[in-house]
């Protein structure tokens, strides 16, 4: 029943988008965690892309993504591309479980790539995250024999808000582009993915320092999925504000990058208790549909 009221839930709040969706999208996301660091029930932030039915992308692994994936029986034989927009646990902390529940439901070996930011401060890199997880000295070194051969390739992105925007997926008609941002002191990106003209944008989280950079590589997309873990100030506690974004600047950047649609995800718990707030200082500038997400909802993208 869950699964039929969110279903309806997007016919009212994207009815564009499935009047014309034929019955493989040709991009959808499969939300596994809508949540932040604090635990209350969703799982931390997480996603999966889905290129014509087929899970292809892992865009951050929070904790609770793995039984999400169980839950929602997905298939992640060609999911080998993981995109991570920051280090954080609330974004991370179930990589290593994704690596083993890819690895015991694949025959052959597995060459993962994952992309994630520049290590600074007490942040690692992404090449040697991966490496501090599974690497040979690393607390899993055990994975890659365990299921599947597995191969791991990290790629680390530049972090320094001048950074240009790069393409990184050139596949197939897939393509990943890439933005650094800004999130206090961790190192983060945000990612733009294409295919067959139909674009979505993941900001990650980040401040408003970034917005530029998040408008640049928003344009025009035809969803833009936006961390929204504050209210508008001084809503929430001002140390926040130094890490998030508030509405009333989310809904300025969506109608600035022209995207189509918003979905607002990474919800606090008392962000969750102000819909209706959130919605009306998002609609003061962005009049396209806005939603919010929650576990395991589908959001098939564009036309
Ligand atoms: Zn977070």
């Amino acid at each position: 029943m869950k699964t039929l009221m969110l279903g309806m839930a997007m016919v009212i709040l994207f009815p564009a988008c499935l009047r014309a969706a034929p019955a493989k999208p040709a991009l959808e996301v499969v939300v596994l965690g809508s949540g932040g660091p604090r635990a209350f029930g969703r799982a931390g932030s997480s996603y999966i892309l889905v290129v014509e039915g087929r899970p292809r992308i892992l865009v951050d692994a929070g904790p609770g993504a793995f039984v999400r994936i169980g839950e929602l029986h997905l298939d992640l034989g060609k999911v080998d591309t993981v995109l991570l927009t920051h280090p954080h646990i609330d974004h991370s902390g179930d990589l290593a479980a994704f690596f083993n529940a890819r690895a015991l439901t694949s025959d052959g070996p597995i060459v993962y790539r994952v992309f994630g930011p520049d290590g600074a401060g007490l942040f690692p890199k992404t090449s040697r995250f991966v490496d501090l997880l599974v690497g040979g000295d690393g607390a899993f070194a055990y994975q890659k024999t365990f299921g599947a051969r597995e191969t791991f390739t990290g790629r680390d992105l530049a972090i320094s808000l001048d950074s240009a925007r790069t393409k990184i997926v050139d596949e197939d008609g897939l393509v990943v582009e890439e933005i650094a941002t800004h999130h206090g002191d961790c190192p983060s990106v945000a990612y733009r993915i294409s295919y067959k003209s139909v674009v979505v944008v993941f900001s990650g989280d980040m401040d408003a320092s970034a917005l530029t950079n998040l408008v640049q590589l928003a344009k025009n997309a035809d969803l833009l999925i936006f961390n929204c873990a504050v209210l508008d100030p001084p809503g929430s506690p001002p140390q926040l504000y130094d890490l998030h974004t508030p509405p009333k600047k989310i809904g300025e950047a969506a109608r600035e990058s022209g995207v189509k649609s918003l979905l607002l995800s990474h919800l606090a718990p008392d962000v969750e208790g102000q819909e209706d707030a959130v919605r009306k200082s998002i609609r003061a500038s962005f009049a396209g549909p806005v939603e919010f997400a929650s576990d395991k909802l589908r959001v098939p993208v564009g036309k």
